[in-house]
């Protein structure tokens, strides 16, 4: 059964730096991929049986996001945990009455999410001593907003099995206060998955549903495929079992998490649905907790002693790259592509060492590893990426909410001011992508494209550094860039020829809206494989 979408069509183009300023009327799709696009008049003619819907609004490719965290997401985003993220509640004072009021009305733990000192400024310091005074008996954990770090009282620590001897996991630390107790403070993946083991197991019995809804609101907001960057392997009998009932609303692609010791699983497995792509190493950490490795410190300011650090403190990769090389080799070794978290530039040349070794030592050609956020990269950085093969994807989105902060409170006009420089990263050949994070901001890939543009924050100030992409580049960071960073070029990206019809139908012109109208773009209709999911 053949059917003919007709509209105004913006089919943007799978090849690199291809003219995507064509207009076609129609789409023709049978079993859900895409046969031919062209004038409505040719394609009735040519499949006179097909049956055509007339879609009203602007059509283009399905929105892919290169670096989310869906399932994590689905249960951060949940009503299981308080919602304290900056877009939310944009004071400390409302953080700090938003908890009191949901421990005053708990029956259980209360897990929250999305603290930030920086944003919500004079919020005191997140140790035991407070969230016990807050907390009392009941266990209460607050994830800072960038998942780098979580706070726990003493009643969360008992419930998580945590104590004075509890060791660092590798690459990760809890913090202790001088006679070696917990001071309440998680500090990487591997000790933040200790302390929110109970807000994940708690979780378990709501995830069919819990993922189901969020990646429909993905879905909603013009995503077709979303990758997922810790991946728990355990969901995939979940996945499938949606699979099967036709009731995946997106396409996955996921991430290993590495480990320490870790070994490859082998290659191959999966469909166009739902596949391995790749395994997630880190790097370094968070530039709102301290610990991105630079090779210039941060501002002695009133932001930085609120975060606690020393004044000029300049902060450390999780791992040596002699580290990062052991954890990732075996993966590398498998075949595997990796993405490295990656934000300051020691741990971007760190990153790209370990990288150029084991490129070279496995004879790799089409590898595709990833730097991923690359907040501090430099133009030189990214042009050395570019000749090894390497690609980059940009938290640009960083601006938006922390634009005045990487300047003024953090980094200065130098540093602070080139953050997430996406017009360097297309400028040294990369196709470069944009992403949210996950929960870390709200999924707006429309407001990611603009921002990109105007290097502007949500508070109307423009960055005094790095360079403004241009419209085709901001589009393909969300289309066919990310088809490609995903090994899915052959799937998705463009609205072409033997693709999958994933589709989206908006309220205006894509290609020719001022950047301030990009941002709002509103998504009327989401397809999938040719079917409508939202
Ligand atoms: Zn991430």
């Amino acid at each position: 059964m053949t059917t003919i979408f007709t509209g105004r069509i913006r089919p943007l183009s799978p090849e690199v730096d291809a003219d995507i300023d064509e207009e076609v009327e129609a789409m023709a799709v049978v079993d859900g991929r895409i046969l031919e696009v062209g004038t409505a008049s040719a394609l009735a003619a040519a499949h006179p049986d097909a049956e055509t819907v007339a879609l009203d609004g602007w059509i283009m490719p399905g929105l892919i996001e290169p670096h989310g965290h869906p399932a994590f997401s689905a249960i951060l985003l949940s009503d299981l945990v308080v919602d304290l993220r900056p877009v939310t509640i944009p004071d400390a004072e409302g953080v700090l009455a938003t908890l009191r009021a949901a421990i005053a009305s708990a029956s259980g733990p209360v897990y929250a999410n999305g603290w930030d000192a920086l944003l919500q400024r004079g919020l005191p310091e997140p140790d035991r001593a407070l969230l016990d005074e807050l907390g009392g008996d009941v266990p209460l954990t607050i994830i800072q907003n960038s998942g780098h770090a979580v706070y726990f009282n003493s009643a969360a620590a008992r419930a998580a099995g945590l104590d004075r001897d509890t060791p660092d996991p590798v690459g990760a630390s809890f913090g202790r206060t001088a006679d070696g107790e917990l001071s309440g403070v998680a500090l990487e993946a591997a000790a933040v998955e200790q302390v929110v083991a109970p807000m994940l197991a708690a979780a378990q019995q709501r995830l069919p549903e819990l993922l189901v809804t969020h990646l429909r609101d993905l879905a909603a907001r013009g995503l077709t495929t979303v990758s997922d960057l810790s991946w728990n392997a355990d969901l995939n009998p979940l996945v499938q079992a949606l699979i099967a009932k036709d009731a995946l609303p997106v396409r996955l692609r996921w991430y290993e998490t590495s480990h320490p010791g870790g070994t490859a699983a082998p290659r191959g497995g999966g469909d166009a649905m739902f596949r391995q792509t790749g395994v997630k190493t880190w790097s370094d950490g968070s530039p709102w907790v301290g610990n991105i490795a630079t090779s210039f410190p941060y501002l002695d300011t009133q932001a930085t002693r609120d975060l606690g650090l020393e004044p000029h403190h300049v902060g450390h990769a999780n791992y040596t790259a002699a580290q990062l090389r052991e954890i990732a080799e075996p993966y590398a070794a498998g075949g595997w592509q990796l993405a490295c978290h990656t934000h300051g530039d020691l741990a971007i040349d760190s990153t790209l060492d370990v990288y150029e070794q084991l490129i070279e030592r496995y004879g790799l050609a089409d590898h595709r590893f990833r730097l991923e956020h690359c907040g501090a990269m430099t133009p030189a950085q990214f042009a050395r990426a570019a000749a090894l093969g390497v690609t980059v994807s940009l938290f640009v989105d960083h601006i938006t909410y922390w634009g005045e902060v990487l300047v003024d409170d953090l980094f200065g006009a130098e540093h602070g001011g080139a953050w997430a420089d996406a017009g360097a990263a297309f400028a040294a050949g990369h196709r470069a992508t944009f992403h949210n994070d996950g929960w870390v901001t709200p999924n707006e890939p429309f407001r990611n494209m603009a921002v990109a543009q105007t290097r502007t924050s949500r508070g109307g100030f423009r960055m005094p550094g790095g360079t403004p992409v241009t419209r085709a580049q901001a589009l393909g960071a969300h289309t066919t860039h990310a088809a490609w960073q995903l090994f899915s070029e052959h799937e998705v990206g463009a609205l072409a020829p033997g693709l999958f019809a994933d589709f989206i139908v908006v309220d205006r012109d894509p290609l020719t809206v001022t950047a301030e109208e990009l941002a709002h773009t509103q998504v009327r209709a989401t397809y999938l494989a040719g079917e409508r999911v939202v």
